[in-house]
C-alpha cells in the first residue's frame, strides 16, 4: 500500500500515513485538525538540507 505524506496547516506537523486509496485529507496526530496531502519528496530526509550547494558538481574549479 502506498504511503502518503500529509502536512497540517494548523501546527505545521508533517506525517506519513498509509492509505488504501488516494485520500487527500487526514487527521493531524498532534492537534487533530485536518491535514492536507502533500507531494512526496524524492529524498526521505527530514532535515532541510536541500538548499545546500553541491561542491564539485560542474561549477568550475576543475582544472
Ligand atoms: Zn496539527
Amino acid at each position: 500500500m502506498p504511503i502518503y505524506e500529509y502536512a497540517c496547516p494548523a501546527c505545521g506537523k508533517t506525517f506519513e500515513k498509509i492509505q488504501r486509496t488516494d485520500i487527500a485529507q487526514a487527521s493531524c496526530p498532534v492537534c487533530g485538525k485536518t491535514a492536507e496531502r502533500i507531494v512526496s519528496r524524492p529524498a526521505a530526509t527530514a532535515t532541510g538540507n536541500d538548499s545546500a550547494p553541491t561542491p564539485g558538481c560542474g561549477s568550475g574549479g576543475f582544472t
